[in-house]
């Protein structure tokens, strides 16, 4: 595992390197990584924000690599991760490729694809097989990126390292995450690079585990629910008894997501802003 350095290009297999944004915080972690890949020519996935000297530095990643920026990805068109395609594109002319934008007003909604991408089309990303993957969840849409002959998926925030997701409805959908998490299985996938942290060697155990986590949580929305009406906000306290206060506006939304799924499950009722069984 490489140190986590802000704007240097640090290789994660042959022909991929990571660039670490300058964006660390709460919801992004160390900050934003973004990706270069390709033998001949380079493709960047998730250029970032707005940041001018991010853009600079994956210019100056790329001619240190000695290939051209010919493509640019998106995973999701959260504002950490989209926005700086204008820039980078401005720069080298890049096309840009990804999915469309949600209008959930969280999103980015400068990001416009030349082409949008399909669940299981083939790119080739300088001389690269890399395969699309929709993994709605997260955001409604998400996709993966997988390097088909290094195994190596590219996550976004999908799956990050040392941290759950927020999934925040309406388009981000507890229910799509669950099932775009065992999706997963049916790769052959031995590493992970995330959007936000350092690789995940361990794909298949992270899987489980997040699995394993969610409807371990899942069970504390509905063992916290009883025939008394109550708001997410009265709510998040008896479920996030374990996550600090201070991130308690942001757990409501994973935690009105998991409520949403035990209402499709017909498990609970919502009326009038308030839950019950
Ligand atoms: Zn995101």
């Amino acid at each position: 595992m490489a140190a986590l350095i802000p704007g240097e290009p640090t290789p994660i297999v042959p022909h991929a390197w990571r660039v670490l944004g300058r964006n660390p915080g709460m919801m992004t972690g160390p900050g934003t990584n973004s990706y270069l890949l390709g033998e001949h020519a380079l493709t960047v996935i998730d250029p970032g924000p707005v940041d001018e000297e991010h853009t600079r530095a994956l210019l100056a990643a790329a001619k240190q690599i000695g290939r051209p920026i010919e493509q640019i990805l998106v995973t999701h068109t959260h504002r950490d991760h989209s926005p700086g395609a204008h820039a980078l594109a401005r720069a080298t002319g890049a096309r840009l490729l990804g999915p469309t934008v949600p209008d959930d007003g969280l999103q980015d909604d400068t990001w416009q694809a030349e082409r949008v991408l399909r669940h299981g089309e083939h790119l080739d990303c300088g001389g690269i097989d890399v395969e699309v993957i929709a993994t709605p969840g997260h955001v409604g849409n998400h996709l993966c990126y997988l390097m088909v002959d290094q195994a190596l998926l590219f996550t976004g925030d999908h799956l990050i390292q040392g941290s759950t997701v927020v999934i925040a409805p309406p388009s981000g959908s507890m229910s799509a995450y669950l099932n775009s998490l065992a999706l997963l299985n049916d790769y052959a996938i031995t590493l992970m690079a995330p959007g936000h942290g350092d690789v995940i060697s361990d794909p298949k155990g992270t899987v489980e585990h997040t699995i394993a986590h969610r409807l371990e949580r899942e069970k504390k929305v509905f063992a916290a629910l009883d025939a008394n009406p109550a708001t997410v906000q009265e709510l998040v306290t008896r479920v996030y008894a374990d996550v600090p206060a201070f991130l308690h506006g942001v757990a409501c939304l994973s935690l009105e997501a998991h409520l949403i799924k035990l209402r499709e499950d017909d498990r609970v009722r919502h009326d009038q802003g308030k839950w019950s069984v």
